[in-house]
């Protein structure tokens, strides 16, 4: 069985609403071992939507389309899968019946007739009942072909694909795709691909996706020799900087390694402004470890709240090696951490000067007695170079960690 999924509205063109059904679905679908073929965006008129399918059936078996089932004009994708496949529109009645419960269970009065026309369905073809929104789902198959339509709304797809597509589509799964999911921090994506060329070969295949601070690796393939040949390769290629299982994130991660050792954790942020404690408060449970921090922006609350000293203030400043010391040193003795984060440094776009740019950062990790201290340069602009502040500053402190468990 191949797989196309067809996405219908002007909306997702226009860009004002996203296209989380694409994403829904092809993640779905991965995990029952099933890697859709193509997926095609388009709006909402009927010529389209029967070119798409000459399109799709051309590359696939069965067409999983959203959206376009609505009780509004616009709403044609009904119309236009009958018209390819040939059939007329015909009422049903237990459709109709229970487009009038849906109406009647909500409002006053009768069902309009727009309401009512929902219950067209394409001949021959079976309902797929909608417990959450009046547009009933449909599936249509004809000549070896299978069609599958659902309603846009996530809330009403995201159920009626999981009782009634998924059931029938397992029936035809033969030989299904196996993936492997590692998140890996700490190295850069380039140097992953590099490593890893020499293990794949043309039955796996790698894709690689970065986002702050993690790079995701994604295995795909139909033997399931090669997957675990090449999970064993990732393993002793990046031994610690692959996340374990159930961990999704740096943060996450951090606070696992802590918890383990029973560790508590403070932060004392300038330019970052709280993102780091940010990311670590939005990790559940994160309370059992992390005490809190304190956004220290301004010089007079280093001073007051972290016990920077004026000195080091006014001969260093506050954008200074010896200041994020002071900060990680002063953030520790306050809370009583076991292991304490200090960032300062310049996010721009102003501010900058020859001496100190903008990107430059102090980043003071202390674990226990010990307190590294970094000088980095990011580039980007704001929002990236404090990410890569925030990012940097839990590496670092991840690595300590880890080094302290060797
Ligand atoms: P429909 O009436 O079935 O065309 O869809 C109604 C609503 O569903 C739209 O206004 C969107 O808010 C939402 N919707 C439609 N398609 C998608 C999609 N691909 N991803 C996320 N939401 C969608
Ligand atoms: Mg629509």
């Amino acid at each position: 069985m191949n797989i196309a999924l067809l996405c219908i509205g002007d909306e997702l063109l226009k860009g004002s609403t996203i296209n989380t059904n694409l994403a829904f679905l092809g993640s779905r679908l991965l995990e029952i071992g099933i890697y859709p073929e193509l997926s095609l965006e388009i709006r909402d008129r009927k010529e389209d939507i029967r070119t798409a399918l000459d399109y799709a059936f051309s590359r696939t078996d069965t067409v999983l389309v959203s959206g376009g089932l609505g009780p509004t004009a616009d709403d044609l994708t009904k119309e236009g899968v009958a018209e390819w496949f040939g059939v007329p529109m015909i009422r049903r009645p237990e459709a109709e019946q229970a487009i009038r419960n849906y109406w009647k269970n909500r409002h006053s009065g009768c069902a309009p007739v727009h309401w009512i026309r929902q219950a067209e369905i394409p001949e021959g073809a079976e309902i797929l009942p909608n417990g959450f929104g009046s547009a009933p789902g449909i599936h249509l198959e004809r000549g070896g072909k299978s069609v599958f339509l659902l309603p846009g709304p996530p809330l009403e797809l995201q159920p009626m694909f999981e009782r009634s597509v998924l059931p029938r589509l397992k029936e035809h799964l033969d030989n299904p795709v196996q993936t492997a999911l590692f998140r890996i921090v700490g190295v850069g994506e380039s140097e992953i691909e590099d490593l890893l060329e020499p293990h794949l070969n043309p039955e796996i295949s790698a894709a690689y996706c970065a986002s702050p601070g993690m790079v995701k690796l994604f295995l795909t393939t139909r033997n399931r020799k090669e997957l675990e040949r090449c999970t064993d390769a990732v393993g002793s290629l990046f031994r610690e900087n692959v996340l374990p299982p159930g961990i999704t994130s740096l943060p996450q991660d951090v606070l696992r390694l802590l918890a383990e050792r029973r560790l508590f954790l403070a932060t004392a942020e300038s330019c970052t402004g709280g993102l780091i404690a940010g990311q670590l408060t939005a990790v559940p449970g994160s309370s059992e470890t992390f005490l809190g921090g304190v956004v220290s922006y301004a010089n007079e609350l280093k001073m007051r709240f972290l016990g920077v000293s004026q000195k080091t203030l006014e001969t260093e400043g506050a954008v200074s090696r010896k200041c994020a010391q002071e900060m990680v040193e002063g953030i520790a003795a306050k809370t009583g951490a076991d292991a304490a984060i200090s960032v300062t440094g310049i996010a721009g776009p102003g501010g900058g000067s020859a001496e100190k740019p903008v990107g430059l950062v102090y980043i003071g990790v202390k674990l226990h007695a010990r307190t590294t201290l970094l000088e980095c340069h990011f580039q980007g602009g704001r929002t990236q170079i404090r990410e890569r502040m925030a990012t940097k500053a839990l590496h670092l402190l991840r690595s300590m960690l880890m080094e302290s468990a060797e």
